[in-house]
């Protein structure tokens, strides 16, 4: 009989072992789910590396003016900021899905596009441009695209502009603005209409090009988000938290150093001139 209670209790003592080692594992767990929810949240942003300096790949990385912003917004919201490349014309589409929670791609402000989407303020002035060839061009001016082939990138504001205001011209689209370059340089095109600051890294990188000076609209750019997200509250804060901080002009001096020194010439000679 004693031996019958010893053994019991042996059999005992080792269930409660064994159910510390259980409690154990289980609190081991539930560490771990804690640690998960520590990660970060994930943003996803949705833009089209196509368009320098906004927006670019540079060794296989997305680089650029707006990923530089986007990655402060991701930091300023405590979150992981993921980036989604895609056909500029699917961005909106996306960010109506729930596919991106915010654009960010040198995207204008257009009545139009505010009717499926919300835009946070404006973060940059933009305009579009004529590039045309360097040597025996026919367009001189806005005023010569009448009845010429001109190539734009789908559904920018470039393409708009063209379709509204210049219906006699025969628009030619593009996915990209880099392809509307090449049929311009093979002649197959009479010039092409795209945003000044991409047009001037185009026109750097290829030496038989031109930019008319004539800009044709005046533009805002600004980050989309889905109708009605709070997002948009909280990124308008941070553009204008980096706008008053100097983020901003870092950021406007790294991608556009010679427009920075232009205008800190200005303000010498402006300084001088008061002296
Ligand atoms: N600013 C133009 C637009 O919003 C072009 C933008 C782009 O090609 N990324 O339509």
């Amino acid at each position: 009989m004693k031996k019958l209670i010893a053994l019991m209790m042996a059999a005992l003592m080792l269930f409660a072992v064994a159910g510390c080692a259980q409690q154990t594992q289980k609190e081991a767990a539930d560490n771990q789910t804690g640690q998960q929810t520590q990660k970060k949240e994930v943003l996803v942003m949705g833009t089209n590396a196509e368009f320098p300096p906004f927006e670019y790949k540079e060794n296989n990385e997305i680089v650029g003016f707006d990923i530089e912003i986007a990655k402060i917004i991701a930091e300023e919201l405590g979150m992981e900021l993921k980036i989604e490349d895609m056909v500029f014309d699917g961005l909106l589409p996306a960010l109506q899905s729930g596919k991106v929670d915010f654009v960010i791609a040198g995207m204008t402000v257009t009545e139009d596009r505010k009717k499926n989407v919300d835009f946070s303020e404006s973060y940059f002035n933009a305009s579009q441009v004529i590039i045309v060839k360097k040597e025996g061009s026919a367009v001189k001016s806005k005023d010569d695209l009448s009845g010429k082939k001109v190539g734009v990138q789908i559904g920018t504001t470039g393409d708009a502009y063209l379709t509204e205001n210049h219906p006699d011209v025969e628009v030619v689209r593009f996915q990209k603005g880099a392809d509307a370059i090449m049929e311009l340089k093979n002649g197959k095109c009479d010039a092409v209409v795209i945003d000044a600051n991409p047009a001037k890294v185009f026109v750097e990188k290829n030496s038989d090009l031109t930019l008319l000076e004539e800009q044709l609209t005046e533009e805002e750019y600004a980050i989309a988000v889905k109708k009605g997200s709070e997002l948009k509250a909280q990124i308008d804060e941070i553009l204008q938290k980096i706008k008053s901080d100097g983020r901003y002009d870092e950021i406007y001096a790294k991608y556009f150093p010679e427009e920075t020194e232009e205008t800190s010439n200005e303000t010498e000679e402006g300084a001088s001139q008061t002296e």
